[in-house]
């Protein structure tokens, strides 16, 4: 370490000159201030009640909902037939109907998701070309399917309770029934619906629901949701939310208990949302037998083997089972059916519920299976729990089928599992890999049944907004995966893997509507997620964002939030405005990037002009030299010639001090109170650093500071330094060492995508580079066999029949 540090910042020359004008100045300066800014504030700033509805009596000004809070509630009746031999549904239903809202209905509407995959629904003939210049064998048989493919629901019967006709009409995918008298608020209604569809091979056309075939045995799995007529949403906010299905934004549902009767061949096994109420029909005593063992384990238990399940394959059905299950408070039913399953269980605490960890999969999907997916079900619930609220049913189940990985009320469809031979990738490089690999399974069963508490429960609108159960859930699933194992190949959550997108061309804020997301995952998924972990680690802090989360999670629990009762509860709970973040993070597209633009030391006088003097002195000797005045050196001058051309002035230096000053300034240090008088022989460093807000989004600044002594010190400021100049500030640093170099966001907390301008002063850049090989192709010539080379191996190959 050099005795006299070598002073990295600019401009020694500008030193602190105490006077007493200072406070004068500031007061005066502060009324010329413009006063539109003072009404309104900077617009990063500016609070969120401009865009944010009106809070009411359904839904307050903290977040939570209020005194008036209701939502309507739909309870339902099925029975449904699972045809393994045309691959249909044919189902009837009974609707209870609960008007709790303070209006009258003169009709009601009913989501018939089916015909998402009718022939000339909107979401297929709005599809745009795909990329012909990149088209596998896959996705040109997964088109041709869709051309002729027919999943229209066909609605045999539109009943009341007394079995008369109601009126009805389809629109696309909604079903409005037009009721004989309008239904008044605290009133019920009655009626029933008769079915049937297609199910789509959802192998070939991408579907949350669906069959696949196994051609070595001639089996499938179905994997079933969507698949009953379901009431759309009627909400104090929206109305009906009957916004048509599309095909990206999923399902806004009513609570209600189901009891659901399902009919398949007598050899396939059921797994559905809720509890099973018929085991003693459809289950074998050993089956039975193995659940009761399964409950009270730690680790997963068979209830059917891979071996039987084995067997099962080559059985054939003699006749038809129906299997029961009942769900109480759930905004939705799926199942899954086939005599192909594998059956594995666990028990799970969750405060004091009582869970059933269950996973039913095929022999294809051994040996990954058994091993994770049934212990990855129980640690969501533990994680996910510990941010939110008790997992409140009784199972939880994942299931592998041809569905990627979907959500449902305790049952979830995953798809990864090995490839034929048993083999399976690590961390996935690609959708192909990821179907195929450890960790693309352990995240989507994380992320699957972590969607039991966000939208399943926390019931927010997906028709309307993606993010607000995908970037909540994909969030926890960070947390998750954060404590499943050291270093979990986590791709959504840090920080630093949102910035491409963040500064990517093409992008809409995060408050859009689900169909017109660009960039779906990263958008909805990704950059909230990153948003709340941001939230989480660098503004709030863990202790205060925790209960903020859990207490906007508790307070939705089965009820339904809107993007203005998140961002309100948080606030709210943790006592931090956090409007400035909304608007950066969630209302626009601007990113992060913070630069130090420049640094000034400021060092104080001491009043002593020796002193004083003596310091720009040696200040003045450490300027450069012109290139003029280093070629001059050995001039021959004038003077030299003539040396009675000298007088007082060539050797006066204007920084001597002569003695009538000196005597003044000795006047002057005595007439100082003493306290100011200390002052003059403090000790401290004084530094302005100009930072410069690049990238738009307002952030924290958080400032490593390295000293010549080695030392690290980080000072935080909180994102409010931006408030009245949101592109440009200056902070004043003073410190007891000097400052070898200053870091912004030394441990990549902010998203910041330049790093390279948050060093001063600056550093020089890594990079490495590879030399590669000149390979040129054959030419026709030489595939021809014409050339030189070709005659050699002409004549290896001739020499080898010997
Ligand atoms: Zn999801």
């Amino acid at each position: 370490m050099p005795k006299t540090p070598v002073n990295p910042f600019k401009s020694l020359a500008t030193d602190v000159l105490l006077t007493g004008m200072t406070w004068l100045c500031a007061i005066y300066l502060s009324t010329v201030e413009s006063a539109s800014a003072a009404q309104f504030g900077e617009p990063k700033f500016r609070q969120l009640e401009e865009i944010l509805p009106t809070p009411n009596h359904y839904r307050t000004a903290s977040g939570a909902p209020g005194e008036a809070y209701w939502q309507q509630r739909a309870d339902y009746e099925i029975e449904v037939e699972l045809d393994d031999e045309q691959q249909r549904i044919i189902g009837s239903e009974t609707i209870h109907y609960t008007n709790n809202s303070p209006d009258a209905l003169d009709y009601l509407w009913v989501q018939i998701d089916p015909n998402l995959f009718a022939k000339d629904s909107e979401g297929h003939i709005t599809e745009l070309a795909p990329d012909m210049s990149n088209l596998n064998f896959r996705s040109l048989r997964g088109i041709l399917e869709r051309e002729q493919f027919d999943g229209k629901a066909r609605i045999h019967a539109v009943r009341d309770s007394a079995g008369a006709d109601l009126d009805h009409q389809v629109v696309k995918t909604m079903m409005r029934i037009d009721l004989p008298f309008p239904l008044q608020p605290g009133k019920s209604f009655r009626f029933s619906i008769d079915w049937s569809y297609n199910i789509v091979d959802a192998q070939l056309i991408r579907a949350r629901s669906g069959y696949e075939f196994f051609p070595e045995d001639g089996n499938f799995i179905y994997e079933m949701a969507q698949w009953f007529p379901r009431m759309a949403s009627y909400t104090d906010d929206r109305g009906w939310q009957h916004k048509q299905f599309i095909g990206s934004g999923e399902f806004t549902l009513e609570f209600g208990d189901y009891q659901v009767a399902i009919t398949v061949p007598d050899d396939h096994v059921v797994t559905a949302t809720g509890e099973l109420q018929n085991g003693d029909e459809v289950l074998t005593a050993e089956q039975r037998n193995r659940l009761k063992k399964a409950r009270e384990s730690e680790t997963p238990l068979f209830i059917i083997t891979p071996e039987e399940a084995k067997a099962n394959e080559s059985t054939q059905a003699t006749g038809k089972k129906t299997w029961v299950f009942k769900a109480g408070n759930v905004r939705d039913f799926a199942f899954a059916s086939s005599r192909k399953f594998i059956w594995d269980a666990m028990g799970h605490q969750s405060g004091k519920n009582k869970v059933l960890a269950m996973s039913f999969y095929p022999n294809e999907a051994e040996p990954l299976w058994s091993k994770y997916s049934t212990h990855a079900v129980v640690h969501t619930m533990d994680v996910y729990s510990k941010f939110s609220f008790d997992y409140p049913y009784p199972v939880a189940i994942s299931v592998n089928g041809p569905v990627g990985g979907m959500e449902y009320p305790m049952i979830c469809f995953n798809a990864p599992r090995p490839l034929p031979d048993g083999t399976y990738w690590g961390v996935p490089k690609s959708r192909e890999q990821w179907m195929h690999s450890k960790y693309g399974l352990i995240s989507v069963v994380i992320h699957e049944v972590g969607h039991n508490y966000f939208p399943m429960i926390v019931n927010s609108d997906e028709r309307q907004w993606t993010w607000m159960d995908e970037g909540l859930n994909t969030f926890l699933q960070y947390l998750a995966e954060q404590e499943w194992e050291e270093e979990y190949p986590a791709n959504r959550g840090e920080p630093k893997d949102m910035i491409s997108y963040m500064t990517s061309s093409s992008q809409v804020p995060i408050m859009s509507n689900s169909e017109s997301i660009l960039q779906f995952g990263n958008n909805a998924y990704g950059k909230p997620a990153t948003a709340l972990n941001i939230l989480r680690e660098t503004i709030l802090g863990r202790e205060l964002f925790d209960f903020a989360f859990r207490t906007y999670s508790q307070r939705w629990m089965f009820k339904r939030p809107q993007p203005a009762d998140l961002f309100r509860s948080l606030e709210d709970a943790s006592g931090i405005d956090l409007d400035w973040f909304w608007r950066g993070w969630f209302y626009s597209t601007d990113h992060v990037d913070l630069a130090i633009t420049s640094v000034t030391e400021y060092r104080m006088d001491t009043l002593d002009p020796v002193v004083d003097n003596d310091r720009r002195k040696q200040e003045r000797d450490e300027e450069a030299k012109t290139i003029s005045e280093i070629r001059n050196q050995n001039l021959k001058r004038l003077v030299d010639r003539f040396p009675e051309l000298i007088d007082f002035y060539n050797d006066y230096d204007p920084l001597d001090v002569l003695d009538d000053e000196k005597k003044e300034s000795e006047e002057k240090l005595a007439e100082l109170a003493p306290e100011d008088r200390d002052l003059l022989k403090l000790e401290r460093h004084f530094y302005v650093v100009d930072i410069e807000n690049i990238g738009g989004l307002v952030m924290p600044v958080i400032l490593e500071i390295e000293y010549f002594n080695g030392n690290k010190e980080t000072r935080t400021y909180p994102a409010e330094i931006w408030r009245r100049h949101s592109d440009k500030i200056t902070k004043l640093l003073i410190t007891r060492e000097p400052i070898r170099s200053l870091r912004l966001d030394p441990h990549l907390q902010t998203a910041d995508s330049d790093t390279s301008n948050n060093v001063y002063p600056p550093e020089i850049g890594k990079s490495h580079f590879k030399l590669t090989q000149d390979k040129e192709d054959k030419n026709p010539m030489q595939k021809a066999g014409l050339g030189d080379a070709a005659e050699e191996d002409d004549d290896a190959s001739e020499s080898e029949k010997d």
